[in-house]
């Protein structure tokens, strides 16, 4: 059970001492804080834990400090929205608003090659303004023989790098619970140069100690890939262990599912799933073109496949993409054929503000005459 209380009431306040003794009054009921911090407001939610299915909701509902009482289902228990009765919970990292209802371009190097490419692409954001990158350094590759990333190597000329051209996130692949400390420490050895979110790989997706370790930090946010090849609930079940082990600053990403149609893609683009995700999960969602188209197929039209797989994500109102560019892709050491162009990167940020104004501009029809959820 979840208790929301009113946008005023801070953890701690005297008026919830009745409230939590209530709670516990219950056999083997306890609570927990939580502080969710919205787009436009921090709320308070108090989590009831335990047996709580024979409470009633009704003695919580008539405290003045209380704004709702939400009667959580089994499934999603932390991510969840539980039937649209819980708003979605963004948060603040290094400066940075993450929400479902704002948006952020990541574009970046897949994999960390070489110093002088991550200060061109470093540069090349910060002369379009972009403070939000991805940039690889433990790569998990198909083959043990390809190349691996530079793993703890390369943190501090990354993070330097960052710091000098304004990077404020960079969304960062750990494969193994270690790599965690290793982060951590390269950042307070770089003066908190920046910030990074740390990303679950789709091969990782139910490696659930993993899961559980990014989650018990609550220092760095997560970005959670979906798995290629497990259904969304399963996906969406896996998300949840880093939640319910304390972490709640997630971002859910989409990233197309693997298939055996041989399909002209990597893997087939869901973006479609957008607007569900942040139907059933609290959590912003991102998407990543790059690694669902796998290539720079260029369409009849002139667009690459990719530019149109990203419109379609932004325009069903994604909050973050996720993108490969490289200076020199023929020298890339990891994914270089999907990679997008420096020369490209004014294009594609033009083409996303194109997008995210058609997606406003769509939100702002239906609050003038929302449609009726079905028909059936
Ligand atoms: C990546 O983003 O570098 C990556 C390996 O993606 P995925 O886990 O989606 O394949
Ligand atoms: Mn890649």
């Amino acid at each position: 059970m979840i208790i929301v209380l009113k946008a005023d009431v801070e953890v701690g306040a005297p008026e919830l001492v009745p409230l939590i003794e209530l709670a516990e009054s219950y056999p083997d009921v306890r609570t927990e804080f939580h502080r969710i911090q919205g787009a436009t407001r921090s709320v308070t939610e108090v989590y009831l834990l335990g047996h709580t299915g024979v409470i009633p909701t009704e003695p919580f509902e008539e405290f003045a400090c209380v704004e709702k009482v939400v009667r959580v289902t089994e499934k999603f228990r932390a991510i969840g929205r539980h039937g649209g009765d819980l708003d979605a919970v963004g948060f603040e990292y290094n400066g940075v608003q993450i929400s479902q209802d704002n948006f952020h371009p990541f574009p970046g190097l897949c994999a960390v090659d070489t110093k002088e490419n991550v200060d061109a692409m470093f540069r090349a954001l910060a002369e379009h303004g972009v403070k939000t990158t991805r940039a690889g350094a433990y790569k998990p590759r198909t083959s043990p023989y390809d190349f691996q990333g530079h793993g703890a190597g390369c943190l501090p000329y990354v993070f330097e790098l960052a710091g000098k051209h304004g990077i404020r996130i960079i969304a960062m692949e750990v494969t193994h619970e270690s790599h965690i400390e290793e982060i951590q420490e390269a950042l307070v050895a770089s003066g908190g140069a920046t910030g990074v979110m740390l990303q679950i790989g789709t091969r990782n997706a139910q490696n659930f100690e993993l899961l559980k370790a990014v989650g018990q930090q609550t220092e760095l946010p997560v970005l959670f890939k979906r798995g290629m090849g497990i259904t969304l609930e399963e996906s969406l079940n896996a998300c949840e262990y880093v939640a319910s082990a304390g972490n709640r600053r997630i971002v859910f990403c989409l990233r197309g599912m693997k298939t055996q149609l041989g399909d002209p893609h990597r893997n087939l683009v869901d973006f479609g799933h957008v607007p569900v995700v942040k139907r059933l999960t609290r959590l912003p969602v991102c998407i990543d073109p790059s690694h669902s188209v796998g290539s720079r197929a260029l369409g009849s039209d002139g667009i690459l496949d990719i530019f149109h797989v990203t419109a379609q994500g932004v325009i069903a109102g994604a909050n973050m993409v996720l993108v490969d560019f490289h200076p020199r892709p023929e020298q890339a050491m990891c994914d270089g054929p999907q990679a997008l162009l420096m020369q490209e990167l004014p294009r594609w940020l033009e083409d996303l503000a194109i997008v995210r104004e058609a997606y406003q501009a769509r939100l702002d029809r239906v609050s003038v005459s929302p449609a009726s959820p079905d028909h059936s």
